[in-house]
């Protein structure tokens, strides 16, 4: 587990974004299970389930009428249109939960990283790359959850989605797992060393230590 402090402040923001394939899913799953005090925010679709999907766990499934309803409402942080569907996120879910001191990690497309830092600059992004296009394919073919004309489609689209990565903060290439994984945890924990940060989760511990009372034998 990652000793983090107990937070007192709000949580920090967090952006991933990946072409299709390149393993966000897996490294933010790895990621939120050796780490105390974050989670990811769980998308609106309307893409159909997948098998071994779950509603309310992968995403939430919804109907085109729905998400409409749900734009219309202005209840989404953002969202957009990727591979002819609709995916978004929830506002209020994500602002309960980074109030309540707990980092979120938003998955989604560079569109919607677009839109999260218009409203949110303190947002970190992250842009996770493949290690190389065969790799990309290998790894969509072997999900074994898209079929070939899906497969190619997502090939094609993860050009345009790559050619963004220099908007994102961080740049994470998935070639090891393990190595991904950590230069990932890496960044959230650098993130919490920031002074800014530790000056108020840990107050009370720099204001004994620059007391000018003696020190306590
Ligand atoms: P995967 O990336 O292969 O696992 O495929 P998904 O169907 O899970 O995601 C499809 C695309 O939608 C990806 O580019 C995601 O980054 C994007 N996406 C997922 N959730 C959201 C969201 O809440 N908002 C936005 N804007 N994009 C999202
Ligand atoms: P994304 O969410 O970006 O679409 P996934 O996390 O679903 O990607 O990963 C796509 C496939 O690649 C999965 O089958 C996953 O197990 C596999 N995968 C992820 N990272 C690696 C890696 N470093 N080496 C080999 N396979 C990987
Ligand atoms: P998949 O359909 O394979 O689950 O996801 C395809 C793409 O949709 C991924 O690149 C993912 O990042 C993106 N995506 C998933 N959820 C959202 C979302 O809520 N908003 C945006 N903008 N993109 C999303």
């Amino acid at each position: 587990m990652t000793d983090t402090p107990t937070p007192k402040e709000p949580g920090q923001l967090y952006i991933v974004s990946a072409p299709s394939g390149a393993g966000k899913t897996s490294l933010v799953s790895a990621l939120l299970q050796r780490t105390d005090h974050i989670g990811v925010s769980v998308s609106h679709t309307t893409r159909a389930m997948r098998p071994g999907e779950e509603n309310g766990v992968n995403y939430h499934f919804v109907a085109e009428s729905e998400f409409e309803a749900m734009i219309a409402r202005g209840e989404f942080f953002e969202h957009a249109w990727v591979f002819d569907r609709h995916y978004g996120t929830s506002r209020p879910a994500v602002e309960t939960r980074l109030l309540a001191g707990e980092d979120v990690i938003l998955e989604i497309d560079w569109q919607g990283a677009q839109q999260v830092r218009e409203q949110r600059p303190d947002a970190r992004s992250i842009f996770i790359l493949p290690p190389s296009r065969e790799a990309l394919r290998f790894r969509l073919s072997s999900r074994g959850q898209d079929d070939a004309a899906t497969i190619d489609r997502r090939m094609r689209d993860a050009i345009s989605e790559m050619s963004h990565f220099d908007e994102f903060d961080y740049v994470v290439i998935n070639d090891r797992f393990d190595e991904a994984l950590e230069e990932l945890s890496s960044i959230i924990r650098a993130e919490r060393c920031r002074r800014a940060r530790i000056q108020t989760t840990r107050g009370a511990l720099l204001s004994e230590l620059l007391s000018h009372e003696p020190p306590v034998e």
